[in-house]
This record gives C-alpha cells, structure tokens and sequence, in this order.
C-alpha cells in the first residue's frame, strides 16, 4: 500500500469534512437526538457510493454504510453526539454559551464522527483505484455520552462479521489510546410516606433518611472494595426544598466502576443490598435499582495499538502556523497544562499502558472484535474535554488538523488491515488470547431499550 497516495486522498478533500463537522458542531445533538448530524452525514455517504443501513439495532441514529464485498470486513467507528449545557461561542476564550443552557461539542464528537467517515471515504477511493477487495464499513454510533449506543450495537449483533474496528478520540495530545473500565450508572429510587415534619412526625417514612442511610453505608464500603474500584453519586431528588415535611420519595443516581466487568457485577450487587437496608432501616420502600447504563472494561490488542503507534510516527508532526499557535496559546491558561512548552501537543506519546479510570462503550465493542484507536491534538494542551473551552475550539483549523491528522492514521491502518493478511490475523490472535476463558457479558439489562424505544 502507498500511504502518500492514500493520504492525498484526503488532503484533497479536507474541505468538504471541514463543512460537515462544523455543521455537526453547530447542530450539537445529544444522546439519541443526533437526527440532523446523521441524516447530513447519511445523505453524504449516500452519494459517495455507500449502501446504507438505518436504523440499527432500534436506533434512528444509528446508520451503516457500507462499501465493497466479501472478507475482511473492517469498520470505521464514528459518534456525533454533543454534552449538555456545553453550548459556547466557538473561538471565544472566555464563558460565553452561544445558546445560554444549551448544548455544545465540548468533548469533540463533531470531529470525531466526521474524521471516522473521511477516512472510509478515502479507504474507498483507494480500493476502487487499486482494486482492492474486502469489505469497509462506516458506524454512527449513537449516544457515547450516557447512552452507550455501542452496548445495544454490540449486543444486537450489529458488528457479526466484523474482523477489526479502528476509532480516534479528539483530544489535546498525540497518543494512542487502548483504555477503560466497566461500569455501571443506576438511579436508586426510595419511596416513603409524607406527613407534617413537626406535627406528625411519626406517621411519616422519610426518603430521604434512606437515601442517607444508603450514602452512609456506601461509605463503609469503600473500604471493603478493591481499591482500584470507583464509586460516585448524585442525589437526584431530595424530596423537595421543605424541611418541615418528610420526604416521601427521594432518589441518588451511582456510578460503580471496576477494572473488571466481573468484579463489577460483584460489587453492584453489594450496592444494591445496602440499598435494601436502607429501606429497610427506614420502612421505605426500594424497588430495585434503574440501571441507566453498563459499559464493559476495554479489552486491549496489542498489534493494534501497534498499527495505530506506526501510523501516528509516520503522520507526526502536524504543522502549524504562527497564528495557529497564538490561537490555541489563548485556551491554555483555561486547561491543566498551563506550563506547558509548546501552546499545541507537538510530541506523540507511544505508551500502551496509561492507565484509565474513565469509562466507554467502545469497550463493549473491544470485547467482540480487535480495536485501534488514536487520539491527536484538536486544541489548545491542556483543554479538558468536556468543557466549554473544548467546545470553543470545536471549529478552529487546529480543530481540522486534527481531525485530517486522525483521519490519516485511521485510513491507513484500516487499508493495511485490508490488505496485509498477517497484520489482521495478528491481531485476531491476540483478541483471541486475551479472550479465552472470558465471555461477554453486559450488565445492561436485555429489556432495556435505547433511550426513544422505552
Ligand atoms: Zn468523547
């Protein structure tokens, strides 16, 4: 394969991604909702020559598309949706929601969605040119953020038949990226019995008192947990604002993670019975908890990552201009590397094992084919993700660049997955290994719908 000649694929067509993120940024869909975003990017994959398929595995904003025929089949994985209350004047470096309380791409899924598709764009060219056979595939993967759209595409079988997916994150490095933990997000609802604080107060059953109890005796547990584990809440209704009323319903929403999706079924389940005691102390009531998502751990692959290390050394250094430089230089002071030598990540770091507690569901996807991702600098170091600086930054050049950079990398291992039989067989190898004796299994229960379809 000719990665030059791949790559010019994509300079030559930068400019029309360029359109679609910045249209997707300027949508800024949340989980399920990211209608517009991929009815634009369905339409455009459309006239490009891909066969479509929509909705998947229940969910309108899930779409397919597919180009070329017979083995290996190797897919492309996107997310298009944006974060809550996110919404910022895009190149402002200071507080200013473009949309006040509305939604924005402060974690980069404009760019991510569109860069996953422009390197299946230019995957495409390059097999109709050289004719090469196999088959590629472009996923929409909806709601990344909460929903888990990948755990119901997973779980409903959208990616049988799949040899191996590559992805990318935007972020403010240059790195790859192989992480996650599982997780589990549960609302934890109390319901007990109203009566005047003071006048009756022992007719009442307060809620509240069980939502407490239960924060209590989750306290206690953390000791008693593997200290990798993670553990965090929100009460979510407190039972109204008047303390002179018993509270007679009242609900905290978890998040349990551990490294293992194993372990994690273990420690919910303790979660779960110290709820109960909760009611129980407190003559409430519990009626299970809601579980509102359940990612798995990520499974790692090594010929993966390093197909993802051999690309990023060859597409690195991005360049950029002065102006580009004092553009980024004016968010660093926002981020957490405000020392930092160069105002835009020119380094690569090739480390295989930084450890991750966050949690995703490409993880759930990792446990069914080999997984490759890479992320590359889409703003200023230091920007946190999930932020309004991110979001700001969202349309910038820096932001192209990256996303184009991202696209490079991601093209080219997907064409050597193609066409060099021994590096996909590797890295099915080393899936298998890593697998054996270990079967999936989703803590997302079978009943559950996508968020839309409940
Ligand atoms: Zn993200």
């Amino acid at each position: 394969m000719n990665t030059q000649k791949l790559w010019a694929l994509i300079d030559r067509d930068a400019a029309r991604f360029e359109d679609i993120s910045d249209a997707v940024w300027g949508f800024a869909e949340t989980c399920f909702e990211e209608h517009r975003s991929t009815k634009l990017q369905r339409e455009f994959m459309e006239q490009e020559g891909f066969r479509i398929t929509s909705p998947v595995c229940g969910m309108d904003t899930a779409f397919i598309a597919e180009y070329g025929s017979g083995a290996p089949v190797i897919a492309f994985l996107g997310e298009n949706d944006a974060l809550p209350a996110q919404s910022q004047c895009a190149d402002v470096a200071e507080r200013k929601p473009l949309v006040p309380g509305g939604n924005g791409h402060a974690c980069g899924h404009n760019l991510l969605g569109t860069g996953s598709m422009e390197a299946a764009c230019a995957v495409k060219k390059y097999m109709e040119t050289e004719g090469i056979p196999g088959t590629i595939r472009y996923y929409a993967c909806p709601a990344e953020e909460g929903g888990g759209g990948k755990v119901f595409l997973a779980k409903g079988g959208a990616f049988e038949g799949v040899d191996a997916a590559v992805t990318w994150h935007p972020g403010s490095t240059n790195e790859i990226s192989n992480g996650g933990i599982a997780c589990v997000t549960a609302s934890f609802h109390f319901t007990g019995k109203a009566s005047h604080a003071s006048g009756h107060p022992w007719l009442g059953r307060s809620a509240l008192d069980a939502v407490e109890l239960m924060n209590t005796g989750v306290q206690y547990l953390r000791e008693h947990m593997l200290p990798s584990s993670r553990i965090h809440y929100a009460i979510t209704n407190a039972g109204g604002d008047a303390p002179n009323v018993v509270q007679h319903e009242a609900e905290v929403l978890y998040v349990v993670r551990c490294k293992e999706n194993s372990d994690l079924a273990e420690l919910f389940e303790r979660v779960c019975k110290i709820a109960e005691g909760a009611a129980l102390m407190t003559g409430t009531t519990f009626d299970g908890p809601e579980i509102v998502s359940a990612y798995a751990n990520r499974i790692p692959c090594d010929p993966m990552d390093d197909l993802m290390i051999h690309y990023m050394r060859e597409m690195l250094p991005i360049s950029y201009t002065q102006a580009e430089l004092d553009y980024a230089a004016r968010f660093v002071p926002f981020g957490w590397q405000p020392e930092a030598e160069s105002p835009i990540d020119r380094g690569f770091s090739d480390r295989k094992d930084v450890e991750i507690m966050g949690s995703t569901d490409l993880a759930d996807v990792s446990w069914q084919i080999p997984l490759g991702e890479c992320n590359t600098a889409c703003c200023g170091i230091g920007t946190s993700g999930h932020t309004w600086m991110f979001t700001a930054q969202g349309k910038s050049s820096v932001a192209h660049k990256g996303m184009h950079s991202a696209a490079k990398v991601v093209a080219a291992a997907a064409l050597e997955l193609l066409t060099v039989p021994e590096t996909l067989e590797k890295a099915k190898q080393d899936h298998r290994s890593r697998l054996a004796g270990k079967g999936y299994r989703s803590l997302m229960p079978d009943d559950k719908m996508p968020k839309g379809g409940q």
